[in-house]
């Protein structure tokens, strides 16, 4: 169990309790002791192991107790009793986006509303307009809420599927008897969200293969079972294994992987060409033509092999068949990163941690971009501390072999398109993203005119998560991205492809429709962990699937390449 997962649980006891109405003090302590082991560098089980738990900022005796119970037997009494005294319906009522347990107990107090579905036939009787501490305002965010959970129900995010998925491959391929394990569906295309995992198998023993799929550690419940499948649940999310003979492997691959538009597709072109293409092979006759891998496949076809992000029928099919598909930018290509948090503002580790794990994960370089003063919230720089900052990476750099910490900041853009920063630190630095982290309510031309404005302050090189959405959490604001991308262009600026699985944001479909013009974009981790460098994985797959080559991506060039590449703009 790791601490993400523990704090959710801390947390959930917070919530709980005050649905219940208990008193604010406790309640705060679970939710602090959730931050702490949120925010904890490095594994809660060492401070147990160690009998240290309660030097932790926040854990005092009871709740060191619950921590030990966890790790001993895997759950906490206190919150098993408290699910199983909630109604459910207010448990399901806790994930409505910016709906919190406060608001939750009132309806349930003085409206006796206790199921979403109730609450959703409230605000179609305006009933919640003249509640106490409600009204118009609370009442449509509310029913925002409903249609946003509506619509996220069992979607994932990225950073959830695949360790998951790579996990359960792992695991099954310690069977000898498996051949090829493969990650297929929308996972393996890279689509932000996720509904579930689809993995293919092949084997020459498909009986023995689905027994030893029941087994899998991560299984907490079966839903299906047969020769060719296996299906079931792992930490709430669906597990399709599907079990193939060994030559059946890549057409059943091709087939579980391909959107259902990218299939229509292919099916078109091989019926044009007296053939039936399925999950079994190409056929003509009653045997199907060999096919060894998926290249063999499309090659069949006389098609360029089309990479799993592509397969949208977003004119990939047209092109393969010209021979004609863009070189996507791929892992390899990929020398260093922009757009880390250190302890110097939000972020967990120090900047020389950073720049080593960045090291220790191949990469040359970082970019360090903490927050600016606005962002109080977060332990936004100053003046006077970014010129501190820009001393240390300079020292840092002098110690370093072979890696380069780019100096940087992430600047607040206020509610004017201003900066919140002097520009006689900015020009100091060699990078500066500009966000947008408040007053997010603006109409669409407010919002474009004000990111405008900070894209044009001359030392701006990038917009940062330029449309501020919380993939199922909050939706992005209202801005006219074609207008940003077009500035940016102009200007011969960059766009971010911020790779929080979170965020994933610009969106790949907006890069698509700029494909194969001179559009630059920098893939960044917005890392406040060391963990979360690992989200790079996600940026490079959605750019990918965004149709970006390595001419696009600025993570491509080397330290020295970047640094003049800035220099120069700024000239
Ligand atoms: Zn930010
Ligand atoms: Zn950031």
């Amino acid at each position: 169990m790791d601490n993400k997962e523990i704090a959710h649980k801390f947390e959930e006891i917070a919530k709980l309790l005050e649905l219940q109405g208990e008193n604010p003090f406790k309640v705060n302590a679970y939710f602090n002791a959730a931050r702490t082991i949120e925010a904890l560098p490095e594994d809660l089980k060492h401070y147990f192991e160690e009998n240290k738990l309660q030097t932790l900022k926040g854990i005092g005796k009871s709740i060191a107790e619950k921590i030990e119970e966890l790790f001993r037997s895997g759950t906490i009494e206190m919150l098993e009793t408290l699910k199983s005294e909630t109604p459910p319906g207010l448990l399901e009522m806790l994930r409505i986006p910016g709906l919190g347990p406060k608001k939750i107990l009132a309806l349930y107090k003085h409206l006796h509303i206790a199921t979403v579905k109730e609450l959703e036939y409230a605000c179609l009787e305006n009933r919640l307009v003249l509640l106490d501490g409600f009204g118009q305002k609370t009442q449509e965010k509310i029913q925002h809420g409903i249609t946003m959970l509506a619509l996220y129900k069992d979607k994932h995010l990225l950073n959830e599927m695949y360790p998951l998925a790579h996990a359960i491959v792992q695991f099954l391929l310690k069977n000898s008897q498996l051949r090829d394990a493969a990650i297929a569906g929308s996972l393996r295309r890279y689509k932000e969200l996720v509904k579930d995992i689809d993995i293919v198998v092949s084997t020459t023993q498909p009986a023995e293969i689905a027994s030893y799929c029941l087994t899998c550690p991560y299984s907490t419940e079966i839903i299906e079972q047969g020769e060719n499948i296996c299906s079931f649940y792992a930490k709430g999310i669906r597990v399709d294994i599907k079990i193939v003979k060994t030559e059946q492997f890549a057409s059943a691959l091709m087939h579980f992987t391909g959107s259902k538009e990218h299939n229509v597709e292919l099916r078109r072109i091989a019926k044009q060409r007296g053939y039936k293409i399925n999950e079994y092979g190409i056929f003509k006759s009653e045997k199907p033509e060999s096919v060894n891998s998926e290249e063999e496949f499309y090659a069949f076809f006389d098609m360029q092999y089309i990479p799993p992000e592509l397969r949208e029928n977003f004119g990939e099919v047209e092109l393969a068949m010209e021979h004609n598909l863009p070189r996507l930018v791929s892992r390899d290509d990929v020398l260093g990163f922009l757009h880390v948090h250190s302890n110097w503002s939000d972020g967990i580790p120090s900047i020389e941690d950073m720049a080593k794990e960045a090291q220790r994960l191949g990469y040359h370089y970082i970019g360090i971009a903490d927050h600016s003063k606005s962002a109080a919230y977060a332990g936004g720089l100053t003046e006077k501390r970014v010129a501190e900052q820009i001393k240390i990476i300079d020292e840092l750099n002098a110690k370093l072999k072979h890696f380069t910490v780019l100096k940087g900041i992430e600047v607040d853009i206020l509610k004017d398109g201003s900066i919140d920063l002097d520009d006689s630190i900015l020009k100091e630095l060699d990078f500066v993203i500009a966000s947008v982290h408040s007053h997010f309510h603006m109409t669409e031309e407010e919002m474009t005119k004000r990111v405008l404005a900070a894209l044009n302050n001359r030392y701006v090189d990038m917009i940062g998560h330029p449309t501020g959405r919380l993939l199922l959490g909050r939706e992005p604001f209202k801005i006219n991205m074609d207008a940003v991308i077009e500035e940016t262009k102009k200007l011969g600026k960059v766009l971010e492809l911020n790779a929080n699985a979170h965020r994933l944001d610009i969106d790949w479909r907006n890069m698509h429709k700029f494909r194969g013009e001179d559009l630059l974009v920098s893939i960044n981790p917005d890392a406040h962990h060391l963990d979360g460098i690992t989200d790079m994985e996600y940026g490079i797959g959605i750019a990918r699937k965004g149709w970006c080559q390595p001419a696009n991506i600025i993570n491509t060039l080397t330290a020295e390449q970047l640094l003049s590449f800035l220099k120069q703009r700024k000239k």
